[in-house]
């Protein structure tokens, strides 16, 4: 049977949910192939660059430079519109998925990329008490909470509300976890020491806490035991082998029975599936809810649906399972497209391509200057890596931004250390509040 579409049948409709590394890659290869409608769909109107996430938390970038308009983006795909609505329901027998505007979208091809969420193994009261990052607005605010707090602790002068204030807890020992113990332990000794005449930000206790015998336990076994000496050496307190058995307001109790009082809890200890994986007519692939795609990333029993990037859990050709990281995410997204254009342009029983990986290795920044990469059999670490991991995000900045003047903006505050992006929105209530806690008047803004 010949493919159902010629260039003069109506094009196919393709819904991509999802505006992250695999929806965004994907919309850009079928832009302006006129055998494709594709409709965007996105939560948010931006596309977003997680792996510089803590920067914005840790105010060494602003938000605007790691996110870009969608629709800027995509201006010159034609057949790309690009909507901002997020997708409450999927009905995979009627092809059709609804968004939270009550909007219905009807589709030929489904794409599904919406990545993952933080979770809780189930906690749900922690997320209240916690700090996550996995979108802009998170970063802001673990961002918004550390510098209130020691706001909070210059005016108190009680020495336990002081300590509490300047505590921070990170959960999850990952790459995330580690980038962001390393980045607040530079913030404060070297660029924020000499703002403050109370308090001394040297004495803020960054606490990285790992259920597991070793952090980054996805390199080397040697890579990890450098990254938890240079954590330390900043000032870091590595506590490995460590569970959390509760997370209450402002504390944090472990396995061992001690309780560490903080002001600032960041969960980075594990994500699971968006909740629009359950939708569909597939079970569960793990228990962290992803979908388990064909080789061709299609799903079983629906060759009009795929889904890719973090959401899915799939083996590289090795057996490995592939990582969820960007470039395996935009390699998937890639693919999509492909087996769509195959579809469009052959015999559709024909069997599609298998999904391949290229693995391009992974990298990790501990405070300034020193790194971990893993790539194939390289191994780098220290200065190296550092200027690897520099040259790898440099590149994208430039590419991302387009813009040079925010990336030598960047460059010059990260050499100097003294980050610009300190500024606190909002930040009356949380100042009045804390003086209020602290039992002194606050002053007039006069
Ligand atoms: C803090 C952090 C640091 C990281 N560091 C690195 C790194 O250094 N290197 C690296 O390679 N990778 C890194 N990653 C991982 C990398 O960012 C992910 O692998 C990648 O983003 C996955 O792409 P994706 O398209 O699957 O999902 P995402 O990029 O998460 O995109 C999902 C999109 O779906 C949208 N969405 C979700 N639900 C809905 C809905 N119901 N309706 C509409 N829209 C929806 C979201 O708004 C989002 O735009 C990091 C991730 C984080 C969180």
């Amino acid at each position: 049977m010949k493919s159902e579409n010629s260039p003069k049948e109506a094009p196919r409709k393709v819904l991509i949910i999802g505006g992250g590394f695999v929806g965004l890659e994907c919309a850009r290869r079928l832009a302006n192939d006129e055998r494709f409608e594709v409709s965007l769909v996105d939560r948010n109107n931006h596309h977003l660059f997680q792996p510089l996430l803590y920067q914005v938390a840790t105010a060494s970038l602003a938000a605007p430079d790691i996110a870009r308009s969608l629709r800027q983006i995509l201006e010159k795909a034609r057949n790309v519109t690009v909507l901002m609505d997020e997708i409450a329901d999927l009905s995979p027998g009627e092809r059709t998925a609804t968004g939270k505007s009550g909007h219905v979208y009807s589709y030929d091809y489904l794409v599904l990329a919406t990545g993952v969420r933080t979770s809780f193994f189930g906690n749900l009261g922690w997320e209240q008490h916690t700090l996550g990052l996995k979108t802009l607005a998170e970063a802001q605010m673990i961002r918004r909470t550390v510098l209130s707090n020691l706001e909070k602790a210059e005016l108190s002068t009680d020495p336990d509300e002081r300590r509490r204030l300047m505590t921070v807890a990170i959960v999850g020992g990952g790459p995330t976890g580690v980038e962001l113990a390393g980045a607040f332990a530079d913030l404060l000794r070297r660029s924020l020491h000499t703002n403050f005449r109370r308090i001394d930000t040297t004495k803020l206790r960054v606490i990285l806490i790992e259920g597991s015998e070793r952090i980054l336990g996805a390199y080397d076994e040697e890579q990890s035991e450098y990254a938890e000496k240079r954590l330390s050496h900043l000032g870091v307190e590595v506590r490995t082998s460590t569970t959390v058995s509760n997370v209450s307001a402002q504390c944090v109790h472990l396995g061992n029975g001690e309780t560490i009082d903080t002001a600032a809890i960041v969960w980075a200890a594990g994500t699971e599936a968006s909740p629009l994986a359950a939708k569909l007519d597939v079970p569960p692939a793990d228990r962290a809810g992803r979908i388990a795609p064909e080789p061709d990333l299609s799903l079983p029993g629906h060759p009009e649906i795929f889904a890719g990037g973090d959401v899915v859990s799939i083996r590289d050709g090795k057996g490995n399972p592939v990582p969820g990281v960007a470039p395996a995410a935009m390699q998937m997204g890639r693919h999509i497209a492909k087996v769509l254009k195959i579809d469009a342009d052959r015999y559709t029983d024909e069997a599609r391509p298998a999904f391949k990986y290229y693995d391009k290795g992974i990298m990790a920044i501990i405070g300034k200057n020193a790194a971990v990469v893993k790539s194939g059999n390289l191994r780098l670490r220290a200065f190296p890596a550092w200027l690897a991991w520099l040259f790898v995000h440099v590149l994208f900045l430039i590419g991302f931004r387009n813009k040079l003047s925010v990336l030598l903006g960047w460059a010059f505050a990260y050499l100097r250390d003294t980050p610009d992006t300190r500024i606190i929105v909002n930040s009356a209530d949380n100042e009045q509040e804390a003086a209020a806690q602290a039992g002194e008047s606050y002053p007039d803004a006069a």
